[in-house]
């Protein structure tokens, strides 16, 4: 393991002269709350907190900017949120020094948020008018009903969002729920508030109107149930324990929600995989953000016939990343969030090891790194009894397995309650094939999970407990809309004419289904 020791700078200077700035977007709070580097531990800012009458005074002010946003034509939002995606760009080297201190994890995790933003904003800026324009439906009688579907903004969506991509997850869901007509009220994780603060004064320096996007701070359970108090819609990510008490809270207001939940993320290695890509790209898939990614590869399952080449070769390059959270490129793998992470991989390794595991390299935490920092860590001789076997561990470590044919490889992938990632490396007809036989929302062929994710014309999300809904493509941007049908009547009226009796008139119906079925284009 190579290691690099992080600077002693909190903070840098431009980070220091734009924080009374974003200090300001935070809505006014009762209360206040510090905020830590887990870099070296060092108190990076102090912001307010919010009660739940903070909260609702917040959706106040939503609800009024909302008004008048409704009525802004699309192309103005679009063309606001066009100029978001160059100001991201253009200050990017800021977003990820507040990202890499916020969190501690690398550089190059960190530009994967930048990057996201960049192409789900390009994406949502060219596509908007396309999802939300009129469509026009298939009336009740052929050239009698003229049908049209309408796309309404939901009104104020309530956002709640976790730790690990604090820039990118809080962003990339409200772009599509602001272009949709929406104002949004945030509640990012306490302990990462910074990185949507960042983005969002570039939003209002794009042209955002005031007031369209305020962000709440505070206890994830007191801010979190307000939020779903005064919702007109609730997008959640988070862990599925939580995300099942946000659905039970939704579902007493009978308002809808969108949840990004957690996984257990399989790959499989087939004995036709491309051998060194397959082995280059292991890495990403299951150490990019330090494994705190929720489509990461916590699950390797590698065919018996190449099994005892690409361990060892796999255990090589693990054992060669570098571990470290400089404000520079020069770590491959950066430190955990908290000690609350840490405590929790380091239980599930040192379980797994009590209980016979194997640890093929890593499995230590690296105090004289970062605080929180844990070696990438690669098991073999994983049970069933063992904390990692099934529960998610959000962390660098990955149990290896052995399998002997595709059924048995698909059987092992799906066996979880989870349901949000998977990766298959193969020949490609053979890998699509095992991919369509995975119960998952997005599987991945060749690649570990940025072909999918990046994809962002395509749905993406959960099978099983890992979500309810989807967020990209034309799923991610409709979700935020109330859809309205007007169907206007021609000529006849759908009843009886007048002198009719019902019973003609249930005749006539009858054959003009009988004709209906028989039209080319219906249905
Ligand atoms: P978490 O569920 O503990 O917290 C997520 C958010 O919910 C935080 O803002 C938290 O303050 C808030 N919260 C906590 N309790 C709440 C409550 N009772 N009511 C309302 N809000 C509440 O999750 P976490 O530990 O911060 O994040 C890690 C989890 O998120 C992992 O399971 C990971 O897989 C998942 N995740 C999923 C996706 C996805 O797209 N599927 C993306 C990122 C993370």
């Amino acid at each position: 393991m190579t290691l690099t020791a992080p600077r002693s700078a909190a903070r840098t200077p431009e980070l220091t002269t734009n924080l009374p700035r974003w200090r300001g977007l935070v809505s006014p709070g009762s209360l206040s709350q510090e905020h830590f580097s887990p870099r070296n531990h060092e108190t990076i800012a102090t912001l307010p907190a919010c009660t739940p009458e903070d909260v609702g005074a917040a959706f106040e002010q939503a609800r009024t900017a909302q008004h008048a946003w409704s009525k802004t034509p699309l192309k103005e939002r679009a063309a606001i949120v066009s100029r978001f995606h160059d100001a991201v760009l253009a200050h990017h080297e800021l977003l990820l020094d507040v990202v890499q201190h916020e969190t501690g994890k690398s550089r190059s995790s960190a530009f994967d948020e930048v990057a996201d933003i960049g192409l789900t904003a390009q994406y949502y800026a060219k596509s908007a008018r396309r999802h939300l324009k009129p469509a026009k439906r298939q009336g009740a009688f052929p050239l009698l009903t003229r049908t049209r579907e309408y796309y309404w903004p939901k009104g104020v969506v309530g956002m709640i969002t976790p730790w690990n991509y604090p820039l990118t997850l809080p962003i990339t869901d409200a772009l599509p729920a602001l272009l949709a007509g929406n104002a949004i009220v945030l509640k990012p994780d306490a302990q990462t508030p910074l990185s949507s603060l960042a983005a969002i004064d570039l939003l209002y320096q794009a042209g955002l109107p005031r007031g369209l996007f305020q962000v709440v701070l505070g206890d994830g359970p007191t801010v979190g149930g307000a939020i779903i108090d005064n919702a007109d819609f609730v997008m959640f990510t988070g862990s599925t324990a939580t995300g099942k008490k946000v659905a039970q809270a939704c579902g007493e207001r009978l308002i809808g929600f969108s949840a990004e939940l957690g996984g257990k993320n399989p790959m499989i290695v087939l004995d036709d995989a491309p051998f060194d890509r397959a082995l280059q790209g292991t890495i990403p898939a299951s150490f990019s953000n330090s494994g705190q990614l929720c489509m990461a590869i916590e699950r390797l399952y590698v065919h018996d016939a190449i099994y005892d080449r690409f361990v060892p070769a796999l255990t090589e390059l693990v054992s060669g990343l570098r571990l470290g959270s400089d404000l520079d490129y020069s770590s491959d793998i950066g430190s955990l969030i908290s000690q609350e992470q840490l405590n929790k991989v380091t239980s599930h390794v040192n379980d797994a090891v009590a209980r016979g595991a194997t640890v093929l390299t890593g499995g230590s935490a690296r105090p004289d790194i970062a605080p929180f920092a844990f070696e990438p860590t690669l098991l073999e001789n994983v049970s069933e009894d063992m904390e990692l076997c099934r529960g998610e561990t959000f962390g660098p470590v990955v149990a290896i397995y052995r399998f002997h044919s595709d059924d048995e490889a698909i059987a092992l992938a799906n066996d979880t309650r989870y349901g949000l990632n998977a990766s298959v490396w193969g020949s490609p007809r053979r890998a699509e094939k095992i991919a369509r036989a995975i119960e998952a929302g997005s599987v991945n062929v060749n690649e570990g999970f940025t072909a999918s994710w990046a994809s962002t014309d395509a749905p993406m999300g959960g099978f099983k407990e890992s979500g309810v809904g989807r967020r990209h493509g034309r799923e991610g941007i409709v979700k935020y809309t109330n859809v309205q049908t007007v169907a206007t009547q021609r000529g006849m009226k759908v009843a009886a004419p007048k002198g009719m009796s019902p019973e003609k008139f249930a005749q006539t119906l009858i054959r003009g289904l009988r004709l209906m079925k028989k039209l080319p284009g219906r249905g």
